[in-house]
């Protein structure tokens, strides 16, 4: 191969950006099972969809047919503003570790709301738009999420009414502020607006919140009024579709200098980046184009690939929303009060979970003092003060690049670096203090999240 000098940062040129989503649900050979209807466990319909998502979204949900969809320019124009992100050769890191691995990260934290998520949110708001709606409901956890799609709906004019997880309400003040400052309302969840959280509240009193309860408040909100419909920062295969754009970009610019990687790493919560940074690369392996070994990172307290089970499952605690095939923890599963890393979600995206039953996907678990470790070792030689969930990326690249310094193998290894970690000084405190410890749940523990999962024969 003709070697070229590969500089730290590989930039695309705005003409050489992706123009299409890639949807790799159209190249699989078992696609993702559909959605039901909690009530019928029928499949849903785009019309039942329809009363929630927007139509252009539930379009995109349900489509397994065509591989690629057309960004529309309104959101080529946002992408403009931060994309292309930097893929960056981690030279320093490699000299750290005095390995022959070749390192790469796609780096995602360059924006206000720190996250990709963002590529997503700026999409959603979009098509809510478009339809002529007034606004979106949503809920988050951390809260880049809930940023994200503030800025987006902002940018497009429209209602973002967040609901946040009480804990996060409470502890993370910073992001709060930065959602009000894009205009959005905060109500910290579960809260006495909608009927689900009155009915948490009395069910469960004092209770904190959790993810899927801020997610039923959200749903319940939006099918309440019109004017609204809900959106949800990932596990969707729309939210996926966008996210490819990491993906592309990342294949282009290893294209512009003839590298192909070898390993593909990317924390999984809910899947979205994961999902978007691997789709074009496992494009080519379903397609059998060329051969890579695909890794998603999860914390050992929420361990849904590697200890769920792949069933039907509520996506929400209130179960007003579908339901969904995926590798899932049961939707009463709530991670130990210890955990800081994110990634707290009980399942994984349908998408991802039929990939890895496809055994097209490595899923390793790891724990957070050693992910912390890891993202304090990348932040000293890297620069990048990165997001405690990118950090679960980080840990298995540098894992990876270790083994190849005892068998001199020269891996390309791939990671996504999600986002910076300005937000979670909490976490960094604890870590920094040396008070963070490790909790990996039992199988009896996590016996009673699965005893919790509706009975679907399908
Ligand atoms: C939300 C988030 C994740 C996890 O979500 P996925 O849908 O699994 O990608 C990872 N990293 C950062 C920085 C996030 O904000």
């Amino acid at each position: 191969m003709n070697k070229k000098e590969i500089p730290y940062k590989i930039y695309l040129e705005e003409k050489e950006m992706p123009s299409k989503w890639y949807n790799v649900r159209a190249d699989m050979k078992t696609k993702p099972a559909p959605l039901l209807n909690p009530a019928t466990l029928q499949p849903m319909t785009a019309k039942e969809l329809g009363t929630v998502f927007c139509d252009e979204l539930v379009r995109q949900e349900l489509d397994d047919v065509n591989p690629y969809i057309d960004i529309p320019q309104e959101i080529l124009d946002f992408y403009k503003m931060y994309r292309p992100s930097p893929l960056v050769r981690a030279y320093c890191l490699e000299k750290k570790l005095q390995t022959p691995a070749k390192i790469y990260y796609k780096f995602e934290g360059n924006n206000t709301s720190g996250s990709h998520k963002l590529n997503s949110a700026i999409a959603q708001a979009y098509y809510a738009k478009k339809q002529g709606l007034k606004g979106v409901t949503t809920e988050t956890g951390a809260g880049q999420w809930g940023t994200a799609l503030s800025m987006a709906c902002s940018y497009f004019d429209l209602d973002c009414k967040v609901f946040m997880v009480k804990v996060s309400y409470e502890q993370k003040p910073f992001r709060r502020e930065v959602m009000r400052t894009y205009g959005a309302s905060v109500t910290p969840s579960p809260s006495t607006t909608t009927q689900v959280g009155q009915r948490i509240l009395a069910e469960h009193p004092g209770t904190t919140g959790s993810l899927g309860c801020a997610i039923s408040e959200a749903v319940e909100a939006a099918a309440s009024d019109d004017g609204y419909r809900y959106v949800l920062g990932s596990v969707l295969n729309q939210v996926l579709l966008h996210q490819s754009v990491i993906g592309l970009e990342a294949k282009a610019a290893l294209d512009k200098y003839g590298i192909i990687p070898d390993m593909i790493i990317g924390c999984a919560g809910g899947g979205s980046n994961l999902g978007g940074l691997i789709s074009p690369f496992m494009g080519e392996k379903i397609r059998g184009e060329r051969d890579y070994h695909f890794v998603a990172v999860e914390p050992a307290s929420c361990p849904s690939f590697t200890r769920g089970r792949f069933a039907y499952d509520f996506c929400d605690t209130g179960r007003v929303c579908p339901l969904a095939k995926m590798y899932t923890l049961g939707s009463g599963f709530i991670p130990s009060s210890n955990h800081a890393g994110g990634l707290r979600y009980h399942g994984m995206s349908s998408t991802l979970s039929q990939l890895y039953d496809d055994g097209l996907m490595e899923a390793r678990s790891v724990e957070q003092t050693a992910v912390f470790e890891a993202a304090e070792q990348f932040a000293r030689v890297e620069g990048i003060l990165p997001a405690p969930e990118s950090a679960h990326a980080i840990r298995v690249a540098i894992d990876e690049a270790l083994k190849c310094k005892e068998t001199g193998e020269e891996k390309t290894i791939l990671f996504g670096l999600t986002g910076t970690g300005y937000f979670d000084m909490v976490a960094y405190e604890k870590y920094n203090n040396g008070e963070m410890t490790d909790y990996i749940p039992t199988d009896a523990e996590l016996e009673k999240g699965f005893a919790g999962l509706p009975k679907v024969e399908k």
